[in-house]
C-alpha cells in the first residue's frame, strides 16, 4: 500500500494506489436543514440516467430519513459493525483525537488487517443482499423512541427544545461521492474504474467491466451498483456532459451547469462547483470560490463518514436538531462548531447561502455588495448559551467559468404586490 495523505482524517492513510490529484474536483455542499425530502433531486437524476431494463431499483440519488432509512438498508450501521469488529480485534478504537486526527483505521487500513468472508483485501467492506436495494424509502419519516413525559392520552406533555430535539429524524441526500481515494477504484481487480484528470469525476469503463461486484462491496456508501441485465456494474457519472458545458440547449456559450439533481433541487440546499485541486492533494487556497469558503474557511461544511477514508467530495451543513453524538459520528468532529455557524450565520455565511440553487450555472467566485441590517435577535448555541444574530440585506453576486456575471440576488426575497385586477391570474 501507498501513503496518502487525507486531509479530513487529518493524517497519512494507506491506500492501495499512489495519490494522483485532478486539476479541478467535482464537488458540492448540501445543507440538510432546508431539504423536505421531496424527493424531485431523485426522480430528476433516475428520469434522466437509470430508466432503461435492470435499472429498475437503482437509485443514484437518493433521499433517506436517518436515523432508521438507508438505501441499501442498514448501509452505514452494517459498515460501522464491521469496522468496529476490525478495530476490537486489534484493541483499537475508532477515536478522533484533540487534533480531530483519527486515531482509527480507515477501510483501507482495516482490510489490511480483516478479511472479508470472500477474501477481499484491498477495503473492508460488504455486498448487500438483492432485497436489500429494493426499498429506498424503508423508514421515512420514522423518529426514535423517545423519554419524553406523555399524557394520559399519548400525546407528549413536555415542550420540546432547542439546541437539541430528544425525538427527531432528518433527510440525508446522498449521491455518489467522487471520492479522492475512492474505495471502489481501489478494490476493482479489472482496473475498469477511474478518476477524470479535468475534474475529479469517478467512472466505470463498461467495456472493461467484468460484472465482479468488487466496486459495490467496497464503496462504504454504496453508490456502485449491479445492473443484472447488463451483468455491468454503474454507478453516478457526474452528469459529465453538463460539467464540460456539452448541452447546447441548457448552455449555449459552453459553460459548465450543475448536475440533474443539484440543478432541479426544490428546497435550494444544494451548491455544486468545480474546485482547484494542488497536486498535494489539497484544495487549493480559492476564498472566492462559494464551496471553498465553505468547506475551508468557514468550516461550516462536513464530510459524511470521514472516518471511512475515501475523503469524498460531497460535504453538509449538519441539522440543527439532532443529538450531537450522532452527528458526530456521521460526519466527524466539528459538528458542534458547524451548528453554531449556521445558527447564528455571519453576514458572509448569510450571503453565500443565497446562491444555493439561484441558477444553474456552476458559481466559480462570488462577490458581496453590502446593503443595509434588517433584522436583529438573540439564537440559542448548541451548548444553551444566547448569541446575537444581525441579518443585512446584502447583494451576492456569482460568476461562472468565464467569469461572467450569472447571478445577482439579495438576502431578503423582495415582495411583490399582486395588483387588485387580475387577482386570481397567473
Ligand atoms: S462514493 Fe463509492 S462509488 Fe463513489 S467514488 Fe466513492 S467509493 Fe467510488
Ligand atoms: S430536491 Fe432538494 S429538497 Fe427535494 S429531496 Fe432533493 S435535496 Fe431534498
Amino acid at each position: 500500500m501507498a501513503k496518502v495523505y487525507n486531509w479530513q482524517i487529518k493524517r497519512d492513510m494507506n491506500y492501495p494506489y499512489k495519490g494522483k490529484y485532478p486539476e479541478r474536483q467535482f464537488a458540492s455542499v448540501f445543507n440538510i436543514n432546508r431539504c423536505i425530502a421531496c424527493q424531485t433531486c431523485t426522480m430528476a437524476c433516475k428520469s434522466t440516467w437509470t430508466f432503461s431494463k435492470g435499472q429498475e431499483l437503482m437509485w443514484w440519488n437518493n433521499v433517506e430519513t436517518k436515523p432508521y432509512g438507508g438505501y441499501p438498508h442498514f448501509w452505514d450501521i452494517k459498515l460501522l459493525k464491521l469496522l468496529q469488529t476490525a478495530h476490537d480485534s486489534q484493541e483499537k478504537s475508532m477515536t478522533w483525537n484533540g487534533e480531530d486526527e483519527y486515531n482509527g483505521m480507515t477501510i483501507f487500513e482495516a482490510a489490511e488487517k480483516q478479511k472479508t468472508k470472500n477474501g477481499q483485501s484491498r477495503v473492508l467492506g460488504y455486498l448487500p443482499e438483492d432485497k436489500e436495494w429494493t426499498k429506498p424509502n424503508i423508514g421515512e419519516d420514522a423518529p426514535p423512541q423517545t423519554t419524553l413525559k406523555k399524557d394520559k392520552m399519548g400525546f407528549v406533555s413536555e415542550p420540546i427544545r432547542l439546541p437539541e430535539h430528544k425525538s427527531f429524524f432528518f433527510y440525508l441526500q446522498r449521491l455518489c461521492n467522487h471520492c479522492s481515494y475512492p474505495a471502489c477504484l481501489a478494490a476493482c481487480p479489472r482496473k475498469a474504474i477511474y478518476k477524470r484528470e479535468e475534474d475529479g469525476v469517478v467512472l466505470i469503463d463498461q467495456e472493461r467491466c467484468r460484472g465482479y461486484r468488487k466496486c459495490v462491496e467496497a464503496c462504504p456508501y454504496k453508490k456502485a451498483m449491479y445492473n443484472g441485465q447488463t451483468k455491468i456494474s454503474e454507478k453516478c457519472i457526474a452528469c459529465y456532459p453538463r460539467l464540460e458545458g456539452k448541452d447546447k440547449h441548457i448552455t449555449p456559450d459552453g459553460v459548465s451547469v450543475e448536475t440533474r439533481c443539484m440543478s432541479s433541487c426544490v428546497g435550494k440546499i444544494r451548491l455544486q462547483g468545480l474546485v482547484k485541486m494542488s497536486q498535494d492533494g489539497l484544495w487549493s487556497k480559492d476564498e472566492e470560490n462559494p464551496l471553498y469558503w465553505l468547506v475551508h474557511k468557514e468550516k461550516v461544511a462536513l464530510p459524511l463518514y470521514p472516518q471511512f477514508g475515501t475523503e469524498p467530495n460531497i460535504f453538509y451543513i449538519p441539522p440543527r436538531w439532532a443529538p450531537r453524538s450522532y452527528l458526530t459520528q456521521m460526519f466527524g468532529p466539528g459538528v458542534e462548531e458547524a451548528i453554531d455557524l449556521y445558527t447564528a450565520p455571519s453576514r458572509e455565511l448569510m450571503a453565500i447561502l443565497q446562491l444555493f440553487r439561484a441558477q444553474r450555472e456552476v458559481i466559480y467566485r462570488y462577490q458581496i455588495k453590502k446593503g443595509p441590517k434588517i433584522y436583529e435577535k438573540e439564537v440559542t448555541l448548541s451548548d444553551g448559551s444566547k448569541k446575537g444574530l444581525k441579518i443585512y440585506n446584502d447583494t451576492i453576486i456569482g460568476y461562472n467559468e468565464e467569469g461572467k456575471e450569472c447571478v445577482r440576488t439579495t438576502v431578503e426575497e423582495p415582495m411583490y404586490e399582486r395588483p387588485a385586477t387580475h387577482f386570481n391570474s397567473i
